[in-house]
């Protein structure tokens, strides 16, 4: 039936192409958007256009945001001391979501990766050692991924902060909450072994 009305068949293609979203998925979703009252459909519509019109990238921490500068760089409560390094404006989002870090941010856009081209300027870290250089900064918690090319992207972004006057941390790894010795894998048990804490 989407096949004989053009639009329809459209928006079905259109949605497939969003991730998680199936061929059977996206036909329900674009029935009952057919079907939906006229302003709730239209109220889709206009967030997709909204959020892509407005939406810009913080000059300070390159954050996705809607604002420049951004919510958090614009905070006056938060601690400007302690920046968060993160690859993509997702991880500023899950961070967040503990609400556990009362620092700022700063997204590199990415990690290094050989294979695809992407050096190390291609990221943000030039504008990262800029900040560190105003002098504020007294913490870099590197809060890369756990992956070879994250990895050589914050050994990277560390190099680049010798013998300015801040602290370069990063997240501890190992063993994940609720887990058990005995499933992990060997990496994350020797991680979880080098980054052990003293308890007393
Ligand atoms: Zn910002």
């Amino acid at each position: 039936m989407a096949d004989a009305i053009p639009t329809l068949a459209n928006l079905i293609r259109q949605l497939t192409r969003l991730p998680g979203i199936g061929a059977r998925t996206a036909e329900r979703l674009a029935f009952h958007l057919m079907n939906a009252p006229q302003d709730e459909a239209m109220a889709l519509a206009a967030a997709i256009s909204d959020m892509r019109s407005r939406l810009t990238e913080c000059s300070v921490c390159y954050n996705r945001t809607d604002a420049d500068p951004c919510a958090i760089c614009g905070d006056a409560s938060r601690d400007r001391t302690l920046v968060c390094v993160v690859e993509t404006p997702r991880d500023v989002a899950r961070i967040e979501e503990t609400g556990l870090f009362r620092g700022l941010y700063h997204v590199l856009k990415g990690h290094v990766a050989p294979t695809e081209g992407i050096g190390p300027d291609d990221l943000t870290i030039r504008a990262l050692v800029d900040r560190v250089r105003r002098g504020e900064i007294r913490e870099v918690i590197l809060a890369t991924n756990p992956t070879l090319e994250s990895d050589a992207t914050a050994l990277e972004v560390c190099e680049r902060l010798k013998g300015l006057p801040v602290t370069v941390t990063r997240l501890a790894r190992g063993l994940p909450t609720g887990g058990t010795l005995e499933y992990v894998s060997r990496n994350v048990l020797s991680d979880a072994l080098s980054g052990r804490q003293q308890m007393k």
